[in-house]
Order: C-alpha cells, then structure tokens, then sequence
C-alpha cells in the first residue's frame, strides 16, 4: 500500500509542506489538493497589483504547476476536500463537474487558508463591491477600475477567471469608493485606491486604525491618510452597501448615507475548516488548534496556516495570527515532521509589518500596557521619538517606537514602530529580543549598528530601550 501524504491548500503552508516532504523523503506519495486554479500565489502583494506598482498578475506567482510537479509532487488542481474521516483515514475529492472520490492517506495536512468575512455587512453581492482575497479578487478589482478604452483581458494566465474579469471591466470606472475596514488590508487598499481618480472613503468601526500596532502607530497613521487625502469615518460601522444590482451608497449603523460606486470590505478573515470540523478541535477563534508540531486532535492530521493557532511566545498560549511567514514555516516543518524528522513548528510574536502611503508600520509581541494587563502582566510603556539618522545627514526622520516591559522581572514584551525611513524593519530587532526573552536592560545594551548614513549612534529602539528602562528603574 502507497505511503500517501495527503495536503489540502496549495499555497504557502500547503505547498511548502509538500516539497519538504518529497526532499526529505523522495519515495512519499505526496498529493497536494487545490480546489481553484492558482497555486503558490501571493496575497501580500494583492494591493500592489491594484495600484498598478506590481504590473502583471503573474509577477505574484511563485512556483507553477509544471515546477510543482518537478519535485515528483502529485498536483491536483481544481479538487476540493468536500469531507475527512479520521477513522477511516480517507479524504472525500470533488471536482469541477460535482464528481466525488476518496483517496486515502497516511498523513494528512489541512493547509486550507482562510477566507475574507463579508458579513455583517450587508450588500457585498452586489456588482462593484468586493472583499480582497485572492488574485481573481483583484484582477476584479483592478479591471473596475480601469478605463474602458484601457481594458484587456490579454496577457492573463489560463488561471485567472476570465469573464468575472471581463464583467467588472465593463462597469464604468467608479468615481468613489469605500473601503469597509481600517485593519491591514483597509489601509493598504486605500493606498492601492489613491493611484486611481477615485474619492476615497474609510471606514472603521473602531476609533482608531490598525489596533493591534497600538495608539502611537495609529494615530500618525491617521494623521497621514487623512493629509493624503482620504476621508477617514472612524467610530462608524458600515451596515449595508446599497444598491439596485450594483454599488451605489454605504449606509452606517446610524443611518448615514453616502454615496459611492464601488465597495471593498476588509473586516477580517475566517478559518476554512469546513472538511474537517467535526474530526478535529477548533479553538475560539474557529482555527483548528495544534500542538507544538502542528497535530490536530485527531492522529496523524495536522494543520498548518492560516487556518491553524499557533504558540505565541509571550503568552505561552495558542493565538491565531493569519500571516505569511507563520504559513510557510509551520507547512515546511510538518512537511519535515511527516518524512521522519520531528520538527516544532515553531512560536509566534504577532510580528506584522504595513504600509500606509509613505509610513511604514510595524508591530511585535504585546504592543500596549493593557494588552499586556490582559495576559497577566504588570505592564509598563513608552512612546519615544527618535532619529532614524545621525541629524547631520540626509533623509533622517522622525520614528516613533513603542516599548513595553513587565515590571515584576524587566522582561521586554512588545513593541511597535511607525515612520517614514525604513522604520518597519526595525522591529525584527525588537522580535529578536522578545523571543529571546530579553530584559530592557539587555536589549538597551546591545551592539546594534551605527553608521550616519544607516541609523544614528543610539538607534530608535535603543533610545526607547533606553527611557523605558529608566522608568522601570525610578
Ligand atoms: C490582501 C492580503 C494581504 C496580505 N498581506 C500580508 C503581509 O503583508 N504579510 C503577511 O505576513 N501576511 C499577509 N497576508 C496573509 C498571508 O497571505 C497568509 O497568511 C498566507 O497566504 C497563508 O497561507 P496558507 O497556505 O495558510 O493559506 P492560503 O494562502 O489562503 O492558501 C490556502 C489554499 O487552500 C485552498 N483550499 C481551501 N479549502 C480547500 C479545500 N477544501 N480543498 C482544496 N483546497 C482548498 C485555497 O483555495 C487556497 O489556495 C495577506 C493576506 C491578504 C488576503
């Protein structure tokens, strides 16, 4: 009988898994089911296309199917898991044409992602309104947008579906457009929108924009949408897109009309867990909960991705933090896992990056005091302003670096950074630290790099390592 691992997803957890599978174990039947027509894709840069800084579709590609195959993976595109019986060990397949198999497995792996929320707003069948998940999402998207005289479906792959695309490129271009959210995909979709002649309404239910990367972050962030030009609702729930067939008003909980053509909602994502939901425990979030080597409830099934918690480091409790690196780290380690060499899957600190126009944002860990009470911790906080040059030099500019400790042992917890000179990926050095269980104190001190030109004798996060431990110590 065939050695079979079964995945279910081809994309970044799904397929990472596969291929390390097959290189650790070149004899593995490895199947890897994907119920549309896009494999290897990438999400992350969606926005970019539909601004039009990323040209072609195809340039969010990674491996293709010809490639996939080369490494002796099965591929089968087009097949969705409709149904896991753990007992008996077999996945129910359905194809395009409603035809059902089973295929049995050694070792399963749900890789199934997840999905963009559409309720609670009302309206989002309605031409012009979208969510964004997914390359046919914005191909959409950008096609609306689009001049007719402009349009053309050629140069698309075989995958991208054609007639929705050629359907959106028939709607006149809109002249506004509300985007329903004001989390990652709110702001870098109103970024994507400011390319193109629209008014740009945002939405948030919230009072402030993206609330995991605390107030500092959020309120420059809101500063700087609002000097770009976007008219930000914050406070305000969107209830229903209004329309007779297509977009033509959002309406607010307070019964606030305004009018626009087209509609992208970004409230959030869900787990698709459907196949197995009934095999496996689901945590509260409605991800499917893993030990630390990405093992359901159920033996030998695992998941990985977004559709799966993960261990955060802090905490030390399951959290469920959909993103890129957490997908392809715990793929690739269950792939490991499955060809004989056990492998952790590994913890998480949150760590998000975004960017909003020209703000680079970023987070890691427990960003601000409260989130830090809520998980048990006297908690303490600083917001300190800091060159991201030596002054003398130029291009330096204001960054602005959160800090938070835990007063009992000085342990650094979290963090966030927002500014406009390549503040984001300071936050790696404060993830670093964070997962490294450093204190203030130690973080404060170490030898970071120092050249004008790069970043001023005491970095940004050194000098907010710096007042926060001052004020631990006072
Ligand atoms: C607009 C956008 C921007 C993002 N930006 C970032 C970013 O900047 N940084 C970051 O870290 N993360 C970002 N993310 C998140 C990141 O893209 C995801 O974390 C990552 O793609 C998760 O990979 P995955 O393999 O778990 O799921 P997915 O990429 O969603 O892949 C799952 C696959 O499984 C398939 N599938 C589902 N159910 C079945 C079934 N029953 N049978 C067969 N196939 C099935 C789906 O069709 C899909 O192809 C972004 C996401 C979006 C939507």
């Amino acid at each position: 009988m065939e050695d079979s691992f079964v995945v279910v997803g081809g994309d970044a957890a799904g397929l990472s898994a596969a291929s390390k599978c097959k290189r650790e174990d070149p004899e593995r039947d490895v199947v890897v089911y994907e119920r549309g027509r896009w494999i290897s894709y990438a999400h992350c840069g969606t926005p970019y296309y539909v601004k039009g800084e990323v040209e072609d579709l195809t340039d969010l590609l990674s491996l293709s199917p010809e490639e996939v195959e080369e490494r002796g993976i099965d591929l089968r595109r087009g097949r969705e898991v409709v149904d896991v019986d753990s007992d008996a060990k077999e996945v129910e397949v359905e194809d395009t044409e409603g035809d059902v198999t089973t295929k049995s497995y050694d070792d399963l792996l749900i890789a199934s992602g997840a999905r963009a929320i559409e309720s609670p707003v009302a309206g989002v069948e309605l031409a012009g309104a979208y969510t964004l998940h997914g390359l046919d999402d914005a191909a959409a998207i950008r096609s609306h947008l689009t001049p007719p005289e402009e349009h053309s479906v050629d140069g698309f792959t075989d995958e991208v579906d054609v007639e929705r695309v050629r359907r959106a490129g028939e709607m006149e271009p809109p002249t506004s457009v509300a985007v329903v959210g004001g989390g990652y995909v709110g702001v870098e979709m109103a970024e994507a929108f400011s390319a193109w002649p629209v008014d740009i309404h945002l939405y948030q239910r919230p009072s402030q924009l993206l609330p995991e990367f605390g107030e500092a972050v959020g309120s420059q962030v809101e500063s700087h949408l609002l000097e770009r030009g976007v008219e930000l609702h914050l406070d305000t729930e969107v209830e229903a897109i209004r329309g007779d067939g297509h977009v033509e008003a959002v309406e607010t909980a307070d019964s606030v009309v305004t009018e626009v053509e087209m509609a992208l909602v970004g409230v959030g994502v869900r787990a698709n867990v459907e196949p197995v939901e009934d095999e496996v425990e689901l945590g509260e979030s409605g991800a499917i909960e893993v030990d630390r080597y990405g093992r359901t409830s159920a033996e030998d099934v695992y998941a990985a991705g977004d559709c799966a918690v993960s261990h955060h480091t802090v905490t030390d409790d399951t959290a469920w933090v959909p993103l890129g690196l957490t997908a392809n780290r715990a793929g690739r380690a269950v792939g490991a896992t499955v060809a004989g060499t056990e492998t952790e899957v590994g913890e998480i600190a949150a760590t998000a990056m975004v960017k909003a126009f020209d703000l680079e944002c970023a987070r890691t860990g427990l960003v601000t005091e409260e989130e830090a009470r809520r998980h048990g911790y006297k908690a303490e906080s600083v917001t300190v302003d800091a060159g991201s040059r030596s002054g003398y030099y130029p291009g330096a500019e204001k960054t602005t670096v959160t800090l938070t400790a835990d007063v009992d042992t000085g342990r650094l917890l979290g963090g966030a950074i927002v500014g406009r000179d390549r503040a984001a990926v300071r936050i790696d050095t404060v993830a670093t630290a964070v997962e490294a269980e450093l204190t203030v104190r130690e973080t404060m001190n170490l030898d970071l790099g120092y050249a004008p030109p790069f970043s001023p004798v005491w970095s940004p996060v050194l000098v907010a390592a710096k007042v926060l431990d001052g004020e631990l110590n006072s």
